[in-house]
């Protein structure tokens, strides 16, 4: 008979390395969720969701080809905590249903891996075991941001940051921290906690 995996969540904020430590693990065979990317994804894919979408915020919220249009929506919800929370209310409930059926499909791992920026904010940490924070100085994670996005200015990511659970509260709460300032290897830190993660609970 074979049970659950072990439900990992991987956290931090903007720049932190969080899709660069779940590519490690990747490399370990293990399973990896990106709940943001997956978030995005079914935006533009679910239908009832995306009429759900148009009602409340308006036509522009796709834009032709059917993407989301990210510019309109966060205009919308970037100052307006109420309009975060409706869009948080849609969308999360769907993100969350999707995360339970792809872990139904991995079952066959010793632990499986969700990672999002948001899963203190959101509460969805309450339905993992363990979380992992990646953490870097602010300086180094806008830097890295600044160099991956291009597009996005240093205003831009300190607005990001500044709506983001403050790094040390992150810390307060984490199971396992990963230090991604490079004092310290990366791939290690990651072959210590597989290790960990892989005795099973
Ligand atoms: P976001 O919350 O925006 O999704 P993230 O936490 O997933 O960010 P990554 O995309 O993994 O962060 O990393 C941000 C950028 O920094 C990427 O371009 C990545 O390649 C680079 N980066 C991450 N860690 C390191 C490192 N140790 N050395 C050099 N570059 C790094």
């Amino acid at each position: 008979m074979s049970r659950s995996p072990l439900q990992i969540g991987i956290t931090g904020g903007i720049g932190s390395g969080k899709s660069v430590v779940c590519k490690i693990f990747n490399t370990l065979d293990i399973p990896t969720y990106d709940a943001d990317s997956r978030a995005k994804w079914i935006m533009m894919n679910d239908k009832l969701l995306k009429k759900e979408l148009i009602n409340v915020f308006g036509k522009k919220t796709f834009v032709d080809n059917g993407e989301v249009n990210r510019k309109h929506l966060s205009s919308i919800i970037f100052n307006d905590k109420k309009k975060l929370s409706v869009l948080n209310n849609i969308v999360h409930p769907k993100v969350a249903e999707d995360y339970k059926v792809w872990t139904s499909n991995h079952l066959n791992h010793p632990y499986v891996i969700k990672e999002a920026a948001l899963l203190y904010e959101s509460g969805s940490y309450q339905l993992l075991d363990k979380i992992i924070v990646v953490t870097a100085p602010e300086s180094l994670r806008i830097s890295r941001t600044l160099l991956r996005d291009p597009h996005r200015s240093k205003v831009e990511i300190q607005s990001i940051i500044s709506k983001q659970m403050p790094e040390h509260e992150k810390l307060e709460r984490a199971d396992y921290v990963i230090k991604n300032d490079e004092s310290e290897l990366l791939i290690q830190q990651v072959l210590d906690l597989h290790k960990i993660f892989s005795l099973r609970k």
